[in-house]
Formats: structure tokens, C-alpha cells, sequence
């Protein structure tokens, strides 16, 4: 359904920006905003056990889908949605598109880049963990960077090693040969001594972007090790920008400049 957004003509320490977290991103850009006086409500999904402290107000846990979603928008007066979930969060995307429309907020979506293959890269693109529990050889030794939610479809692969790094213990049925590293990302360094020590021979991850955990694919290459890389959905919002500075223009556009260098 097409339709025409109107840009609320509100003084900027009167708009109420609902900033859709979960990401590095995210925190950051609340930052920023609350930094040039913005009011800012972050969401999270309420996911992860102890999340990190972010800057203004922080709400957690879902709406109920996009009627939920909408309620809230009008109940809470929202002016902006900034969608600043991880890529591959794409339901909650797709309720933030709906409900923008819906009620007619302006929305922007922040959407890091995805890494671009390297010539040394052995990628293999494939669209979803089912295909690469498929694909993975039997006796191979895969390191699953996914995160907990991510790993049910390995468990029936018990001619596979697994090494499965998440920050939160799974809640799954595991596959028989498994072990978990409960850890963020690491460094080049760690992560290629990571590599060696396991054998690894097979990285499985989805293509998140960002620098953060960009080390282990730093690290693949350096090691020659295949790559089961798993690529984004397609995006669903209109507007789509890839850092914090685009967002912040695109906010100054819709509420003038920020109170903080007005006063
Ligand atoms: P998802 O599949 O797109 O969303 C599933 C449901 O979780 C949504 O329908 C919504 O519930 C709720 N939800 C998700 N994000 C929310 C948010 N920011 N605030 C309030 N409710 C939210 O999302 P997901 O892939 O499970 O990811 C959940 C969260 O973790 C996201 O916020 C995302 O940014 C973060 N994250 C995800 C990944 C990843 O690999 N997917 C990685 C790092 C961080 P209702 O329908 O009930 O509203």
C-alpha cells in the first residue's frame, strides 16, 4: 500500500523517536541522539540475559506482532521509528514497515553493510542454516558463529565436530559432537588461534557486517578455511541508510536542528 508521509513540524525536544535495538548500532546511535537532546525509546526484544547499558529510555520485550506494534506508535505519540535491527531480524523489520504505514510515522532503517567477499575468500553463499547443516561434509570440523537461536537445524549431524560460539547457553538439542565457547567475538589473533587449535575446517556465519565480529572471516582467510556464508534476507524498508551520520540528517530534516546546538 503506497502512501504519503507527513513530517511532524514538532520542536525537536518534543519528538519521541522509537530506535528498534538489539545491535552495536543501535546503542550507539541513542548515544548520539540523546547526546543532541533527542528523546529516544529503545526496544529490545529482551533476548539476551544482561544486556549492555544503553543511553535514554529502554523498553524490552515484544509488541505482539504489528497490531501490537501500531498500538503502541499511537499510544506513545512515536514521531520516528528508526529500524535499527540486526539484518537478519527480519520480522521485526517487516512489522516496523507495516505499522509505519499504518500509522503513518516516518521511518529509517539503519542497515550496516555486508562484507564483500575478498578474492582470497573460499565463500560458498547459501541462504539458510538447513542448507548449510546439508552441506557441511561428514567428518569435517565446523566453528558455528550463530548464536543459540540459530543452531537446532546441526543437531542431527553427529559426523560432524562442532565448536558453536554464543554468548547465552542454548536452550536446543545439540548435535552429539559439540562443544560451546560461551564469548563474544575476538580479535584477529584470537580468533585465528582459535581456528588452528579446534582444526577447523569449515566456518559456518551469516553475513552480519560490521566490524565487530568481521576478525573470524579475517581469520578464514588467513587459514584457507571454507566458508558457508550465509547471505541477508532481502531488505524491507524503503529507506535504507548505513551509518549514524545519514541517520542524523535524515533527523534534522524532519525536526529542525537538535535543541542541545539550538540553545
Ligand atoms: P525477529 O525474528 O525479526 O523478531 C521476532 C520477534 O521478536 C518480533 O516479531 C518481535 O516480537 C520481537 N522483537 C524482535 N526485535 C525486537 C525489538 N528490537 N524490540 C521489541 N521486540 C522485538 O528478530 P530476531 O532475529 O529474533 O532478533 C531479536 C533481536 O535481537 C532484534 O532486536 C535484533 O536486532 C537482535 N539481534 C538479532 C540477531 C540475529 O542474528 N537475528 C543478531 C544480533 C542481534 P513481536 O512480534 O511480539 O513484537
Amino acid at each position: 500500500m503506497s502512501q504519503t508521509v507527513k513530517a511532524p513540524s514538532l520542536p525537536a525536544f518534543d519528538c519521541k523517536i522509537l530506535l528498534l535495538g538489539g545491535t552495536t548500532e543501535a546503542a550507539k546511535l541513542a548515544q548520539v541522539l540523546n547526546a543532541q537532546g533527542f528523546h529516544t525509546i529503545t526496544s529490545l526484544a529482551g533476548r539476551t540475559a544482561t544486556p549492555s547499558p544503553v543511553d535514554g529510555i529502554v523498553r524490552s520485550g515484544g509488541y505482539g506482532g504489528t497490531d501490537g506494534l501500531s498500538t503502541y506508535i499511537l499510544a506513545e505519540s512515536i514521531n520516528l521509528i528508526i529500524d535499527a535491527t540486526h539484518p537478519f531480524a527480519k520480522q521485526i523489520s517487516a512489522n516496523a514497515r507495516q505499522a509505519a504505514d499504518r500509522t503513518r510515522c516516518p521511518l529509517i532503517r539503519l542497515e550496516r553493510p555486508a562484507w564483500q567477499q575478498q578474492p582470497q575468500d573460499l565463500w560458498q553463499l547459501i541462504h539458510k542454516e538447513e542448507e548449510a547443516a546439508r552441506l557441511l561434509p561428514g567428518g569435517a570440523r565446523a566453528f558455528l558463529a550463530l548464536g543459540r537461536q540459530h543452531i537446532a537445524p546441526f543437531q542431527s549431524r553427529d559426523d560432524v565436530h562442532f565448536i558453536m560460539r554464543m554468548i547465552d547457553p542454548a536452550e536446543v538439542a545439540l548435535p552429539l559432537n559439540h562443544q560451546i565457547i560461551l564469548a563474544k567475538p575476538m580479535g584477529f589473533e584470537d580468533e585465528c588461534d582459535l581456528l588452528r587449535r579446534h582444526k577447523i575446517t569449515h566456518l559456518v556465519c551469516r553475513n552480519s557486517g560490521g566490524t565487530a565480529s568481521y576478525q573470524k572471516i579475517r581469520a578464514a582467510r588467513e587459514l584457507a578455511i571454507n566458508v558457508l556464508m550465509i547471505e541477508r534476507p532481502t531488505p524491507v524498508a524503503r529507506h535504507i541508510v548505513e551509518d549514524a551520520e545519514a541517520v542524523l540528517s535524515f533527523v534534522y530534516q524532519l525536526f529542525g536542528s537538535p535543541p542541545r546546538s539550538a540553545c
